[in-house]
Formats: C-alpha cells, sequence, structure tokens
C-alpha cells in the first residue's frame, strides 16, 4: 500500500455486520472529522483532473455529497446531487439501480447537467458498483458526457471498478478493502 493508501486505511473505522451480518462497513465519519486525512483524501481525488476542464461534479445521496461538494470547489465546477427517490422539488430524471445490500431508486433534476458537460461522478465507496452504474446511466440520460468516476476506498472483490470500466469510465480510487 503507499503512503495516502495506507494513511486513509488508518482513518477509516471498519464495523463489522452493519447493516446487517456479513457486510463490513467502512465508515468515513472518522476520515471526515480528521482534518489532515480529509484534505489529503480530497487532494488525492482531484490530483488526476487538476487543470482539466471539468464542466460538474455529481456526489451521489449522501456522502458523495461532502467529497463531491470539496471536489467541486477544487476543480470550479458545478456541483450536482443525485439524490435517493423524492427529494428533488423539480422535474426529475430516475433509475432504479441495485445495491450491495439492497434495491432503490436514484433521481436528478432533468436540467442539472447541459448535453455535452464534462461531469465527474463522486462518492465515498466502490462495492457492486450498482450505484455509480446508474448514475451514469442517468447522467447519459441528459446528455452528459461521464469523463470519471473517483471514490475514495474500493472493494474490489465485489467488481464495481469493472462494470464501469465496461461502460468506458475511468475510475479513480485512493484505497482498496478487501
Ligand atoms: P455499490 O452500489 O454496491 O457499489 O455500493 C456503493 C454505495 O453503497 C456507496 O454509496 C456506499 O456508500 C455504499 N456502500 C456499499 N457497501 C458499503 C460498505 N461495505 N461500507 C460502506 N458503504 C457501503
Amino acid at each position: 500500500m503507499n503512503t495516502i493508501a495506507s494513511e486513509l486505511a488508518a482513518s477509516i473505522r471498519s464495523i463489522p455486520d452493519y447493516p446487517k451480518p456479513g457486510i463490513i462497513f467502512r465508515d468515513i465519519t472518522t476520515m471526515l472529522g480528521n482534518a489532515k486525512a480529509f484534505r489529503r483524501a480530497v487532494d488525492a481525488l482531484v490530483q488526476p483532473y487538476a487543470g482539466t476542464k471539468i464542466d460538474k461534479v455529481a456526489g451521489m445521496e449522501a456522502r458523495g455529497f461532502i467529497l463531491g461538494g470539496a471536489v467541486a470547489h477544487q476543480l470550479s465546477a458545478g456541483f450536482v446531487p443525485i439524490r435517493k427517490k423524492g427529494k428533488l422539488p423539480h422535474d426529475i430524471v430516475r433509475i432504479a439501480y441495485s445495491l450491495e445490500y439492497g434495491v432503490d431508486e436514484m433521481e436528478m433534476h432533468r436540467d442539472a447537467v447541459n448535453p455535452g458537460e464534462k461531469v465527474i461522478l463522486v462518492d465515498d465507496l466502490i462495492a457492486t458498483g450498482g450505484t455509480a452504474v446508474g448514475a451514469t446511466q442517468l447522467l447519459r440520460q441528459i446528455g452528459a458526457e461521464v469523463v470519471a468516476a473517483c471514490f475514495v476506498i474500493d472493494l474490489p472483490d465485489l467488481g464495481g471498478r469493472k462494470k464501469l470500466e465496461a461502460l468506458d469510465v475511468p475510475v479513480h480510487t485512493l484505497v482498496e478493502f478487501s
């Protein structure tokens, strides 16, 4: 593991059998509360895209909002919330998606991204990839160009990265847990 990966791994709390037996929940609230680790994580998420023209950063509810907002600020990009069903007040697009522990629907405002705009997806963790694949499809539905997806944590055994790469979305992650 490289320095940043081991630093971040040490700042993330692992909770066995949450939210159900057999799942190890990777809790980033400890990383977010650690000023140095939070800054290091945001800087490392942004680093491959510094100097690139990115129009929008799309963050997945809820932890993707915290990281995505910081990433958008660093890249001087706009921020687009991708939310759970029923939370957005204006005209929306919606997609059903599967999670490591369930099924859900996500929505975004139809006018949140203009056709052809370059968008980076941000979330705390990629597991099966269901959430990020759904978000990619949603963004493409309204004509966005999804140039990359980045995550603090990759769970490589669950195959999410490969699913996104198969959709031609380059994936950037900082630390792996097996
Ligand atoms: P997936 O759609 O399977 O890639 O799951 C990714 C989404 O579910 C992210 O928004 C994560 O925050 C959350 N998630 C899935 N598995 C875990 C886990 N083991 N620990 C923490 N969050 C998780």
